[in-house]
């Protein structure tokens, strides 16, 4: 008997997968958490019904929302992922030669655990880096009390549902504004251009209203809806296309490289429409 995952992407459209393998599935104290073994994307995690991350295209992702913004800080020695329980971009981050501290804030301490457990090439920073801090709290109230000490933040939430809804509030921006210091950069991820257009444009007026930098940027994620994702930058002084991209670290990539860091920001007309 064939057994499919299917993720409703939106109410008239998803994404089916045959499945190999049920690995692990739990409820935890915020969402229902499952593992499973599909044969096109490899190991994948499934938060709520939706995918978070897979083995097979993970690196787009995880490249994406971290080294355009580490690339573009002259110095990105202080990051903070808020999100990213899974370890792929604190993984990214720590690859980058100027990082000296790389804080994750993750609200569900069970992610943490699963994906170390069933997703060690994508969780491996998260155990054995002296770099790396893991706080298992509310990004929210983790930043509220924090003034001038990030040089980098990176959004890596689920949906804007539950407790990350207030991950894409205005508020929330103005408190990441503070929490960076006078040269900070932050980045977050922003959902599908294709069904998500109505927030993309109010979040990036709302970024717009608190950073005097504000710029999006796409990547190709096949296992997210549309395929087409979408990554929103706030920055208090760097411009991601005034770089020298001769002075970008060689960095062990797969996505992410020197010469597409300004290409990204090229967008379709539909895309750059939405930012009018
Ligand atoms: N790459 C995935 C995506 O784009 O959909 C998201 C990766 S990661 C699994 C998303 C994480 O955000 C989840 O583990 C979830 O528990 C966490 N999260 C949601 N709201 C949060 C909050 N307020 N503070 C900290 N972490 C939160």
């Amino acid at each position: 008997m064939e057994l499919w995952y299917t993720e409703k992407q939106t109410p008239t459209v998803g994404i089916t997968c045959k499945i190999s393998r049920t690995l692990h599935t739990e409820q935890t104290e915020y969402q229902d958490l499952a593992v499973i073994d599909t044969e096109q994307f490899g190991r994948m995690l499934v938060l709520d019904g939706m995918v978070m991350t897979t083995i097979k295209d993970e690196f787009v992702y995880h490249e994406m929302i971290s080294h355009v913004a580490l690339n573009t800080h002259p110095n990105p020695e202080n990051v903070l992922v808020i999100g990213g329980g899974d370890g792929g971009a604190i993984r990214e981050v720590v690859k980058h030669p100027k990082v000296k501290k790389a804080t994750l804030v993750e609200i569900d301490g069970k992610v943490i655990e699963a994906s170390k457990k069933f997703l060690p090439e994508i969780a491996a920073a998260l155990d054995n880096n002296a770099k790396v801090k893991v706080l298992v709290d509310d990004g929210i109230a983790h930043v509220r009390d924090k003034v001038g000490i990030y040089d980098v933040i990176l959004v890596d939430s689920t949906e804007p549902i539950g407790p990350a809804e207030g991950l894409f509030a205005l508020d929330f921006y103005r408190s990441l504004s503070r929490a960076l210091k006078e040269d900070g950069i932050m980045v977050a991820q922003t959902e599908s251009p294709f069904f998500n257009a109505n927030l993309i444009q109010r979040v990036y007026r709302d970024i717009a209203e608190v950073f005097p930098i504000a710029k999006l940027y796409l990547a190709a994620i096949p296992t997210y809806p549309s395929g087409l994702w979408s990554f929103t930058m706030g920055s208090k002084r760097w411009d991601p296309e005034a770089v020298d991209e001769t002075k970008i670290p060689e960095l062990d990539t797969k996505y992410y490289s020197a010469e597409m860091h300004k290409a990204v920001f090229r967008l379709p007309r539909f895309v750059r429409a939405l930012l009018k």
